[in-house]
């Protein structure tokens, strides 16, 4: 029986008023990081609470609810996209309806509140000056997850929302994998003598770091026409993506950290944005299908690509004619070899492609501690240090360098950081595929960047959300999840570098 008439006219009208919404919400974000006076940030928190409580009501209005029903129970008339619009548009209803309004609000406000009091408080080293705007953070996102859950995992219940599909019964086996072989690998590589790195303090002259830094993004492939860059405190890829994809950076003195690999990675992320399929604008399915996929987008041109010998083969003349001074006797190799140095770092952000998924499952394991109740929020400091010293060998100084580094837990956002390592997964295995089709040093070398970029694009970006993340990455990869490319390309890459096998 075809759906009743007006049923997909009513869906489709309250899809696009949502995404449209979503969107707005999108634009302030980007304002509040980028523009926003800081007199204007607990302003800016109630209208994000009162725009967020809006897309909350349009959302779970029993109209759209049954207008999903009708649609899915007798959706035969609909092509596959359609359907897959009213999939994901009943999927993110379900769980709306599960979260009271008041508790919506709630959130915002928290989050915004929380977060200027991090901000401080980061700045000041002082876990006590945080711990009473993060203790109702969690217990909000506690109720959240209890709601969503239904009787199941807490952790799995907000792990959906970032990565549908994926469960922790799925996630400990694999990141319990990792560890095991991550760990002697990235101990044998600190046994080996460090690279010299010292030519990447510089200082470099900032805007010098500007025009390359945009000079790279540009032949990666991404349309400043459709896209911007600008300076946060974070670096993060915002706005409503497609035709206006707000990229952020920032400088320092130094070349890593620094504008140049930072930048790398959040246009991966726009890239993706502005190849999502543009016939699908405002509705459920131009976006990614889930944040380990986006992430896999950014390591796969930050790592794959940007920290490649075949790049700087390409990029390092550029560079010194740029920034001349320290970098002008440095070799190929020894600049390769220095931006890829493994260290002992307390700092996640900042951290080596080696070491990275360490700092990661730090928070994985804590975050599902302080959900289970395991770990309360006042000993955090503690079991943040503790863990650091066994996977990284390395013990905080103080909080701000330990367990008040990440914006995330501010926000409220729980079961985010497993996505990240999901990213790192799928960059490799993409990679590995990839090499079957195309030459990519070769291609690199040449600063040809176009036939990589299409590759995801056939195959990724224009997908949109039509195929969950995880069977669409096993469909373009050819493999199930899991950690062996990751860790093929790590040996292949670092046994190189280091000598380690
Ligand atoms: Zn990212």
């Amino acid at each position: 029986m075809a759906a009743r008439a007006g049923a997909w006219t009513t869906f489709e009208a309250r899809m696009q008023e949502v995404e449209d919404l979503s969107d707005v919400l999108s634009v302030i974000g980007w304002d509040e990081q980028v523009m926003c006076p800081p007199s204007g940030r607990a302003a800016r928190g109630q209208q994000t609470a009162t725009l967020a409580t809006l897309v909350h009501e349009r959302v779970v209005d029993p109209a759209y609810g049954e207008a999903i029903a009708e649609l899915s129970a007798n959706g035969e008339d609909l092509d596959d996209a359609q359907r897959a619009m009213v999939h994901l548009a009943r999927h993110h209803r379900d769980r709306a309806v599960r979260v009271p309004g008041d508790l919506v609000r709630a959130l915002a406000e928290q989050g915004a509140r929380c977060n200027v009091v991090w901000e401080q408080a980061r700045r000041d080293r002082d876990f006590s000056a945080w711990l009473p705007e993060l203790e109702p953070m969690l217990r909000l996102k506690t109720q959240q997850a209890e709601a969503l859950a239904d009787g199941g995992d807490l952790y799995d219940a907000l792990l959906e929302g970032f990565e549908p599909g994926m469960t922790v019964a799925q996630l400990d086996p694999l990141l319990a994998g990792l560890r095991a072989e991550l760990v002697p690998f990235v101990q044998a590589i600190f046994e080996r003598p460090a690279p010299d790195a010292s030519f990447l303090v510089g200082p470099y002259d900032r805007d010098a770091q500007r025009v390359f830094t945009e000079r790279v993004v540009r032949d990666f492939g991404f349309d400043f026409d459709a896209g911007r860059q600008d300076v946060s405190t974070h670096p993060f890829c915002g706005g409503p993506g497609l035709g206006d994809v707000r990229l952020t950076t920032r400088y320092y003195d130094s070349l890593e950290p620094g504008a140049l690999f930072s930048s790398m990675h959040e246009a991966g992320h726009g890239l993706y944005e502005q190849g999502l399929p543009a016939r699908f604008a405002r509705t459920t399915v131009a976006r990614a299908p889930s944040l380990g996929l986006h992430e896999s987008q950014s390591r796969f041109w930050e790592n794959v690509i940007g920290r490649s010998h075949a790049f700087w083969a390409r990029y390092l003349p550029a560079a010194k004619e740029t920034f001349g001074g320290a970098l002008a006797t440095v070799d190929l190799d020894t600049f390769v070899r220095g931006v890829n140095k493994v260290e002992r770092t307390p700092i996640r952000v900042d951290a080596d492609e080696a070491t990275y998924n360490l700092h990661v499952l730090v928070r994985y394991e804590l975050e599902r501690e302080m959900l289970s109740g395991a770990v309360a929020v006042r000993d955090l400091p503690e079991a943040w240090n503790a863990r650091y010293t066994d996977y990284l060998g390395y013990t905080p100084k103080h909080d701000s360098e330990g367990c008040m580094q990440d914006v995330h837990w501010s926000w409220g956002e729980l079961g985010y950081f497993s996505t990240y390592t999901l990213g790192n997964l799928y960059a490799a295995a993409i990679a590995e595929r990839m090499a079957g089709d195309l030459d990519i040093d070769a291609h690199v070398a040449a600063g040809e960047f176009g036939p990589i970029l299409g590759w995801l694009r056939e195959r990724i970006h224009d997908r949109g959300s039509l195929t969950r993340g995880r069977e669409l990455m096993e469909e373009v990869t050819g493999r199930p999840l899991g950690h062996e490319a990751y860790m093929a390309y790590m040996r292949g890459k670092y046994g190189a570098l280091y000598g380690v096998e």
